[in-house]
């Protein structure tokens, strides 16, 4: 363990916790109703920004994407606090990125 700021981590620090990668899993996610409005099909898979500082889990990567919209999409990086963002719209997206990439899961 150590410091966590990847410029001084050691290599080894990545090498024990891959980004999750799944082009796959991102093509459905875009395939789905945007999380924030429900338009379908949603055209963009948004990585959640915060999902490690929420301690959703030690990996991170194409697991904490997300179904968004456009429109959401630009919102979103212009409200710049994504957890306020989740809040206004009333879903715990670190808890449905969780639960789709579980039930996704072995289907890579
Ligand atoms: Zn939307
Ligand atoms: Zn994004």
């Amino acid at each position: 363990m150590g410091c966590l700021n990847t410029e001084h981590a050691p290599v080894t620090a990545n090498f024990k916790q891959p980004r999750l990668r799944s082009e796959k899993y991102l093509r459905s996610l875009r395939e789905m109703p945007c999380l924030s409005c429900g338009i379908t099909p949603a055209g963009v898979a948004h990585h959640l920004l915060r999902a490690e500082e929420r301690g959703v889990g030690l990996k991170t990567g194409d697991n904490h994407a997300v179904p968004m919209c456009n429109p959401c999409h630009t919102r979103l990086h212009m409200n710049g606090d994504e957890i306020m963002f989740w809040d206004l719209v009333g879903i715990n997206a670190y808890e449905w990125a969780n639960k789709n990439w579980r039930e996704f899961d072995g289907d890579t």
